[in-house]
């Protein structure tokens, strides 16, 4: 079973470097998915309030027979639940679906600037660590603009902001503010949803090393220092995801796939989703 590295977050806790994602996958083949995954050494499961499967994730961290302290579990609070009050009930019912009594990273899932509630919604956060309800408190989709009014309203820095981050959108900027901050970059849709696995680069140099294109961008993903929460539903592809341990991109090979980027969102743009 590949042994997977961690990375230190900027208060002590560490985070698996490969984590598993459930996006879009129902409540009742999340279980199955997640147990393939646990099955497959993966320790790090990535889910969401509003994704509607963290009771599926749940059951399948209580069937596997590991302890708590072995797992790793972020869930994300959705926006309609943002501000103080209503993000401390969202996290009681987050906790409830997953069956735990505390979760290791909790993610404010999109700033959603036109509510203007994420400061007040972090402040939330903010206690749910104080009380050791959470060992981490992190953001997704901020901008370097959200960020850094962020850093003016509290002294609590985001142990994590989780982007979409791929070949075709590589975040260069954001990735240096997170450099600045200390905050780890996580990459979600790290396949670009597959978009990108045809890419005449990725297949040559799939060929070259023995591996499949997708195994090649996570590679390029972990060398890059980002974590990374690719999701499949099929086995073989749960597998081939974790079996990247054993190959290393050159450096020219890493400097051409940095030739792919070309602003290419697969999903919202944060600057605008509310
Ligand atoms: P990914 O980039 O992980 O791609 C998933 C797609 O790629 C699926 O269609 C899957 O197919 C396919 N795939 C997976 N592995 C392979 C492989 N080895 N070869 C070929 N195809 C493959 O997309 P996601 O959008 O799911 O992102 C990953 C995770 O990031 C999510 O599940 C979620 O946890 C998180 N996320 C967070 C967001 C946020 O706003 N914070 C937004 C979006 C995602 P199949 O399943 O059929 O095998």
């Amino acid at each position: 079973m590949p042994t997977v590295p961690t990375v230190t977050l900027n208060n002590g806790v560490t985070i698996p470097q490969l984590g598993f994602g459930v996006f879009q996958v129902p409540d009742d083949e999340t279980t199955t998915a997640v147990a393939a995954a646990l099955e497959a050494g993966y320790r790090s499961i990535d889910t969401a309030a509003v994704y509607g499967n963290e009771a599926g994730v749940g059951r399948a961290l209580a069937e596997s027979g590991l302890t708590r302290e072995e797992l790793f579990v972020t869930t994300k609070l959705w926006n309609a639940d943002q501000g103080y009050d209503a993000t401390l009930a969202a996290f009681d019912a987050s906790l409830a679906k997953l069956g735990l009594d505390h979760i290791d990273l909790y993610l404010i899932h999109w700033p959603t600037p036109a509510r203007d509630l994420y400061a007040d919604t972090w402040r939330a956060l903010e206690k749910l660590r104080a009380d050791g309800r959470i060992r981490a408190a992190g953001v997704s989709n901020f901008q370097p603009a959200h960020l850094r009014h962020l850093r003016q309203e509290s002294s609590l820095v985001p142990a994590v902001n989780q982007v979409e981050l791929h070949p075709g959108l590589q975040q260069s900027e954001l990735r240096a503010v997170h450099a600045e901050y200390g905050i780890a970059t996580e990459a979600w849709s790290p396949l670009a949803q597959g978009a990108l696995l045809d890419d005449q680069l990725l297949v040559s140099l799939a060929e070259r090393y023995g591996k499949s294109p997708a195994q090649v961008v996570l590679r390029w993903h972990l060398q890059l220092g980002n974590v990374v929460i690719p999701k499949s539903v099929t086995p073989a592809r749960i597998r081939q995801n974790i079996d990247v341990f054993d190959f290393a991109l050159s450096t020219a090979d890493m400097d051409a796939i940095a030739g792919l980027d070309r602003d290419m969102r697969t999903g919202p743009d944060p600057d605008t989703l509310n």
